[in-house]
C-alpha cells in the first residue's frame, strides 16, 4: 500500500480533490439534476430488446463514428442540423473533453463566466490548459460588454458559455452569444445541458450555427432525456470541428450498447420529453413558492432552482439532508440548489426547508 502524495503523479495534479457531488442512498434525491422520472415498463422492454440485439455482436467493434446516432441526434436536434454537424461521446462531459484535448492543451487557456459548472475548469485543467475566471454580473447574468472586456483581456482559446447557467439557472440571451462569437479569438463553447427546460421564448445557441464555423453547441442525454445512466452527449458545431475531434477521440469510445441504447431513447423521445413540461411547471411553482417563504430566488430556464441567501448554509443543507432529502451544497457561498422532482418529492422538499431554516 503507499499513498496518493507518494506516487509520481503530474505536479499540476497534486493536492486537488476529484469531483464529488455526494451520492447517498436517502429517500429523496435532489442533487445533481436528474430526471426523476424512470423509464416506463413499455420503453425499459424496448431499451432490453435493443441490447439483446446488439448483444449477439459484441465480439466486434462498434460504429467508430456512430453513424446512425448522429443522424438521430441531429434529427432531434432540428434547426437543419445534419449528421456531418453532430458528434456523440460518453456524456457531455467526455465531449468537453475532447473539446479541451482538441482545441486547449499546454500554453493555451479556457474562460468561463462564474459562477457556472464546476467540471468546465476541472476537465480544462486535466487537459494542461490554463483556465481563467471571469464572473457573471450580480443578477447571474452575463451584460455583453461585461463578456467582451473580459475575452478582450484575457484573449483565451476557449471560452465556455453556459445557457441555461448551471447551478443559478439563468440562460444567456443570443445578443451576448453573438457578441461573445465576434470577438472571441478561438472557439466559443455553449454548453446547452439545460435546453429543453427552456422557458417559452428563449432561443438556442443552435439558430447561430450558420456563419459561426467556431461555435459549439454541447447537450446531453442526462437531464431532459432522462437518460442519466447511459452516459450521452453530444455537440452541434461545423463539420470541421467533427474532423479535429476525430484527431483526438479514443477508437470506438462509444459502445455498441451504448448506441443501441441512446437511439431506442431517441425514438421514443415522446415519452422520455413527456415529462418536460410538468417538470417545468413544477419548477415555476418552486420558485413562486420559495419567493413566498421570503427567500431570494434566481430566474430558473432550467430543472433546477438556486436559493439562498443562508450565511450558514451548511446547516440548511444538513437539516434538509436529515430529513431524508439530499440537496446540493453548490454555486455562491450563501445559496443552495434544488433539482425539481415529482410533486411527492417537492412536497418532501418544502416540509424539510421550513422545518430546517
Ligand atoms: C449535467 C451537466 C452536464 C452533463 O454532463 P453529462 O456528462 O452529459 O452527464 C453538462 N453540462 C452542464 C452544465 C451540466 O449541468
Amino acid at each position: 500500500m503507499t499513498s496518493l502524495s507518494e506516487l509520481p503523479i503530474r505536479d499540476d495534479l497534486r493536492g486537488r480533490e476529484p469531483y464529488g457531488a455526494p451520492q447517498l442512498d436517502v429517500p429523496v434525491r435532489l442533487n445533481t439534476n436528474e430526471n426523476p422520472y424512470p423509464p416506463s415498463p413499455r420503453l425499459v422492454e424496448a431499451l432490453g430488446r435493443a441490447v439483446a440485439d446488439v448483444a449477439g455482436g459484441l465480439n466486434r467493434y462498434p460504429d467508430r463514428d456512430a453513424v446512425e446516432l448522429r443522424k438521430d441526434l441531429a434529427d432531434y436536434l432540428g434547426h437543419g442540423v445534419t449528421a456531418r454537424q453532430v458528434w456523440a461521446a460518453n456524456g457531455s462531459n467526455e465531449i468537453i473533453q475532447q473539446i479541451l484535448q482538441a482545441f486547449g492543451g499546454p500554453g493555451r487557456s479556457a474562460l468561463g463566466f462564474e459562477p457556472s459548472y464546476s467540471m468546465h475548469p476541472i476537465i480544462t485543467r486535466v487537459s494542461g490548459t490554463e483556465w481563467i475566471d471571469a464572473y457573471r454580473d450580480e443578477d447571474f447574468g452575463l451584460e455583453a460588454e461585461r463578456a467582451v472586456a473580459a475575452i478582450e483581456e484575457h484573449r483565451p482559446d476557449i471560452v465556455f458559455l453556459t445557457s441555461p447557467n448551471n447551478p443559478t439557472g439563468t440562460s444567456l440571451p443570443l445578443e451576448a452569444i453573438e457578441a461573445v462569437l465576434a470577438v472571441a479569438p478561438g472557439m466559443v463553447v455553449v454548453d446547452e445541458a439545460y435546453a429543453e427546460f427552456r422557458r417559452e421564448g428563449t432561443p438556442s445557441a443552435l439558430s447561430l450555427l450558420p456563419g459561426h464555423p467556431r461555435l459549439i453547441v454541447t447537450r446531453t442525454m442526462s437531464k431532459a432525456f432522462a437518460m442519466a445512466g447511459t452516459r450521452v452527449g453530444y455537440l452541434a458545431a461545423d463539420p470541421a470541428v467533427i474532423d479535429a475531434l476525430l484527431l483526438v477521440r479514443l477508437p470506438y469510445h462509444l459502445s455498441a450498447v451504448t448506441q443501441a441504447v441512446a437511439r431506442t431513447a431517441i425514438a421514443h423521445q415522446d415519452e422520455l420529453l413527456g415529462a418536460v413540461e410538468a417538470l417545468r411547471a413544477e419548477r415555476d411553482a418552486l420558485v413562486g413558492w420559495l419567493r413566498g417563504e421570503g427567500f431570494e430566488v434566481a430566474d430558473s430556464d432550467a430543472n433546477f432552482v438556486l436559493f439562498g441567501r443562508f450565511p450558514d448554509r451548511r446547516a440548511v443543507w444538513q437539516g434538509v439532508l436529515d430529513r431524508g432529502v439530499l440537496i446540493r451544497e453548490v454555486g455562491p457561498p450563501e445559496w443552495l440548489r434544488v433539482s425539481v422532482g415529482t410533486p411527492e418529492e417537492m412536497a418532501a422538499f418544502r416540509a424539510a426547508l421550513k422545518e430546517s431554516v
